[in-house]
């Protein structure tokens, strides 16, 4: 049984003390959901923030990028261990806005996955086809490309420990959701490759969760699916009472 896992990615959003409001929100509002993992990925400058206002709680702290190396000459970045100096469990990886906008490929998502495992962190590893692609029948190719590569050399035990996020990217901010039964097919497809790449045991353990325009009135569908374990939240998470509302669907 593979427990529920939701996550907040804030994006470039929110100043401190926002963000402490926030955090505080979605913590009372998540105080008795222990059945399901929830996880805030607030902006770097956030980080510590967040870390005491959900400090006590089963609520855990994500990053969303981080650097491959451990230290060294690599100006305005960050690195796993200085996500573990801040209390962080989670990073995300390989969002489709890294991959767009700063030319991150599944080769860079590869290197970060492992430095990320290296560091003890657990790394969200986002795929996702684009539009053109799934109108071409290229989605099964596409994302099976992606997991083999940004995951390529990973022993069980990391596979195990890493997450996934199928994010159709033209449903990310868009408003334009999977429908139930697309998520789940791609989901599955995920599986079988990992089943491929690793053992069906861990392809069965490894949680995946679905992002793009997730929000509590589709939360409850999606997450009623075999193979989504979870979700992977923009801009609803950046409003307590939906997130928390999101969770709750996930019980
Ligand atoms: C995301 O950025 O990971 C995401 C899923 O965003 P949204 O929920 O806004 O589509």
């Amino acid at each position: 049984m593979r427990k529920k896992i939701i996550a907040g990615n804030w994006k470039m959003n929110k100043l401190t003390g926002e963000a402490a409001e926030l955090a505080a929100a979605v913590k009372a509002g998540c105080a008795a959901l222990s059945d399901v993992d929830v996880v805030l990925c607030p902006t770097f400058t956030a980080l510590k923030t967040v870390s005491d206002v959900i400090a006590g709680s089963s609520i855990r702290l994500g990053a969303q990028n981080m650097h491959w190396e451990k230290d060294g000459a690599y100006t305005g970045e960050i690195s796993a261990g200085m996500l573990r100096d801040l209390n962080c469990q989670f990073v995300i990886l390989g969002h489709s806005e890294r991959r767009q906008y700063f030319h991150e490929t599944d080769a860079i998502v590869n290197r970060k996955v492992r430095a990320a495992l290296a560091a003890n962190l657990t790394p969200i590893v986002c795929v996702g086809e684009l539009l053109e692609q799934r109108e071409a029948n290229q989605t099964e190719e596409v994302v099976t490309a992606q997991v083999t590569k940004s995951l390529a050399g990973l022993d069980e035990t990391a596979f195990r420990r890493t997450v996934l996020a199928y994010e159709p990217v033209w449903a990310i901010g868009t408003g334009l959701t999977a429908t139930p039964a697309q998520a789940q097919e791609v989901h599955a497809l995920i599986r079988r490759v990992l089943a491929g790449m690793c053992n069906p045991g861990a392809a069965q353990a490894v949680r995946i969760q679905y992002g793009g325009s997730m929000k509590p009135a589709n939360a409850k569908e999606l997450l009623g699916q075999p193979d989504i374990d979870g979700g992977l939240i923009g801009g609803a998470a950046l409003d307590a009472k939906s997130f928390v509302d999101i969770v709750r669907a996930a019980l």
